[in-house]
């Protein structure tokens, strides 16, 4: 096992990472910006290195800073969390270069997923379901272009091979809109990725969104620990997840849980990952990988009783995934709603200082957060500032679990997106569950104030 861990990220998932590290024994550097100073796990962690001013691009995305950071410290790993240049191919790279472990899949690998047309092709070739869409990256010549949506089926959805965060895509419903969306999306995925590469798939009216944790070790040993429901997102971004997901044949979740696990060992694939679906009519479509830890890995963490962040941990540093597909036991239900800074009906940001902070507590209740009464929001960063997760035994005791540790959540002096959550676990649409990605967002418009 590693002695020192450097952890390159901020906020709820630096604290989550420093946890696990204090449980295997190893220490953790916290590196900061000159934003996040005064934080409660800055100042408690072992060690802490500043490695710039509050904008990202000067610190938390600054690789010449970080790797400092760990050659200063004799740090032997580097853990990227989620976001920031966790999905960066040419920082891991870099991190092995100068001679550290990077706790994630290999250079090649994140490079191979990142890229979209080329993530598709090889769970195609590992037989993971796709959606229907074109061989690869779209070619330039329009007759063809028509020629492949013809035979695909309007409506007809163009994505950046590079796109990511929900951007860089474009609905396309008739032939008449075709090229000129195909040219204008080539035009902005050159500007925003650097890559005009665009592909074209079936755009699915109503799916829902469902993705598969997978761990994997260096010895092509892998496992997955069932799904997720993702659908009650705004924006393409998540707000509540649960696990596992209402209503899909557990014999199914298997046979795409086992295609997935085959993937992984076809491409060499170590740490964890997911595999993020649309689901619609009873089948699953694979939309992208994701080469990291994930926000919503604490509710998997809850039915499956694996700590996530330390089997990372582990087979980062050479050991073989200490568990089975068959030692693996999902049980009960667990539910996450993402806590915000923003205003919860007008999503307007809300930083600034918590003047007071009670978190919820008892049975079954986990509160990831490294907020506290007196802590200072900064505007700099993502205005998640932490998560509320519950367990129980049935997808019910797991509601009833939430209403009561959302009614007894306090955040004073800013606003937050609590009495969203308040509402909509009283919605009886969710309750029944198996709500579709549009959902949120029609239910929004719906109780416009
Ligand atoms: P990103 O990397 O930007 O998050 P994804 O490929 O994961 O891009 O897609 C983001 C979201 O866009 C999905 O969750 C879904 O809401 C929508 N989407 C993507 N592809 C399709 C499709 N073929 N049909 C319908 N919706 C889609």
């Amino acid at each position: 096992m590693f002695k020192k861990i450097l952890i390159a990220n901020r906020g709820e998932i630096a604290l989550r990472i420093q946890r696990a590290c204090k449980e295997l024994g190893v220490r953790g550097v916290i590196v900061y910006s000159e934003a996040d100073r005064e934080a409660k796990y800055v100042k408690l962690a072992e060690e802490a290195v500043c490695i710039g001013p509050a904008p990202s691009a000067q610190s938390y995305l600054n690789m010449p800073a970080i790797i400092s950071a760990a050659e200063v410290t004799d740090a032997e790993a580097i853990h990227p969390g989620y976001g920031f240049l966790s999905e960066n191919a040419d920082f891991a790279e870099r991190v092995e270069k100068s001679g550290f472990k990077f706790i994630g899949p290999t250079p090649e690998s994140i490079r191979m997923m990142g890229d979209k047309v080329s993530a598709k092709q090889a769970m195609i070739k590992a037989g993971v379901p796709c959606v229907p869409g074109s061989d690869g990256e779209l070619p330039d010549n329009p007759a063809e272009m028509k020629r492949i949506a013809k035979s695909i089926g309007y409506p007809v959805i163009i994505k950046a091979a590079g796109g990511g965060g929900g951007r860089g895509m474009r609905v396309v419903n008739t032939e008449a809109a075709l090229i000129h969306a195909v040219q204008t999306t080539k035009a902005e995925a050159g500007a925003a990725f650097g890559n005009p590469a665009v592909y074209m798939e079936k755009f699915l009216q109503n799916p829902r969104h469902i993705e598969i944790q997978i761990l994997a070790d260096q010895f092509k040993n892998a496992v997955y620990l069932g799904e997720r429901d993702c659908s009650m997102q705004r924006r393409h971004q998540k707000v509540i997840e649960e696990a596992p997901a209402p209503g899909i044949p557990r014999k199914l979740i298997e046979k795409v849980g086992e295609r997935c696990v085959a993937a992984c060992k076809r491409i060499g694939y170590r740490g964890a990952g997911t595999f993020e679906f649309l689901y619609e009519n009873g089948e699953f479509y694979f939309i992208e990988m994701n080469t990291r830890v994930q926000v919503e890995h604490p509710v998997t963490e809850f039915i499956t009783g694996i700590d996530i962040v330390k089997t990372q941990i582990q087979v980062a540093a050479g050991e073989k995934l200490p568990f089975t597909q068959k030692q693996i036991v999902f049980k009960g239900h667990a539910i996450e709603c993402r806590i915000n800074a923003e205003d919860p009906f007008k999503f307007t940001p809300s930083p600034g200082r918590i003047t007071m902070w009670h978190a919820a507590g008892g049975p079954g209740v986990r509160v990831d957060s490294h907020a506290y009464t007196n802590y200072f929001v900064p505007p700099n960063y993502d205005s998640m500032i932490g998560k509320l997760i519950v367990y129980g035994d049935t997808r019910e005791q797991a509601l009833a679990r939430m209403r009561t540790a959302l009614s007894e959540s306090v955040v004073e002096g800013i606003q937050t997106n609590i009495a969203l959550h308040r509402e909509i676990m009283s919605d009886a649409k969710f309750i029944t569950g198996g709500t579709n990605i549009h959902y949120l967002e029609e239910w929004l418009s719906n109780h416009k104030r």
